[in-house]
């Protein structure tokens, strides 16, 4: 069953890569790094997506988990987690935990997670994987991002797991000199521009687009 499950792992993080080839020209990452792909291999996704869903755990694609939601496709986890840069030293804020797999990667790979989750089932059930797994580097909140949270800002990265029509202000305030933001963006309810934005040290902003994605509505609270 573990070799099973490390095969398909391995499977998972080869498609990640062919993707990340694919659409190097456009996210500007046509490789992600070492770093992030063997924090992805850490990560059992299976243990992160409903019983009936395990065979397809491993599959690089997006999968329900209740409540509307869905866990993100694994070659977009990847390619947030990359655009961030994360060295090891930085306090990240995450906006939607959903399953807590994009949780889960990133508190393998900086200092601290700061979490916001809408819905409390969703939140008190991604808590619970990500610190079964061994994570102890973690707060979560549950309530509206737009707001992100203020109490421990400012933020070396922030990532915004769900699509908002506009990049909320709460997150530009709360976004470090220096720090970089991942965040879908778009007016249409299916389909956002991935945005990168980067905050510099004298606090001037700039933003790019990476992909065209189709993430979950960040709703209002
Ligand atoms: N990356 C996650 C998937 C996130 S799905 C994973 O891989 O599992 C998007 C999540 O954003 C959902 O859990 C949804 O409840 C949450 N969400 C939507 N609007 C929100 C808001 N305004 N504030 C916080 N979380 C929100």
């Amino acid at each position: 069953m573990t070799k099973d499950i490390d095969a398909r792992c391995a499977e998972m993080v080869k498609s990640i890569e062919t993707d990340a080839t694919a659409t190097g020209s456009h996210t500007g990452r046509e490789k992600f790094s070492a770093r992030v792909l063997t924090a992805i291999r850490e990560v059992p996704r299976h243990k992160f997506v409903r019983e009936g869903d395990q065979a397809r755990a491993y599959a690089n694609g997006p999968l329900p988990i209740g409540q509307g939601q869905t866990i993100s496709q694994p070659y977009i986890v990847a390619l947030m987690t990359d655009l961030l840069d994360l060295t090891g030293a930085e306090r990240v804020l995450e906006i939607g935990m959903g399953s807590g797999y994009q949780t889960a990667i990133l508190a393998g790979l900086a200092a601290h997670v700061y979490c916001v989750e809408i819905l409390p089932d969703l939140a008190t059930a991604a808590e619970a994987r990500v610190r079964a797994l061994g994570h102890t580097n973690l707060s979560v909140r549950v309530g509206d991002g737009h707001a992100g949270w203020p109490e421990h800002a400012p933020y070396d990265a922030i990532l915004v797991a769900a699509g908002a029509s506009a990049v909320p202000d709460a997150l530009l305030a709360q976004l470090k000199p220096g720090g970089r933001m991942v965040v879908p963006v778009g007016r249409g309810r299916t389909t956002q521009e991935l945005l990168v934005v980067s905050k510099d040290a004298a606090g001037k902003l700039s933003q790019r687009s990476a992909l065209p994605v189709a993430f979950v509505p960040l709703v209002k609270g």
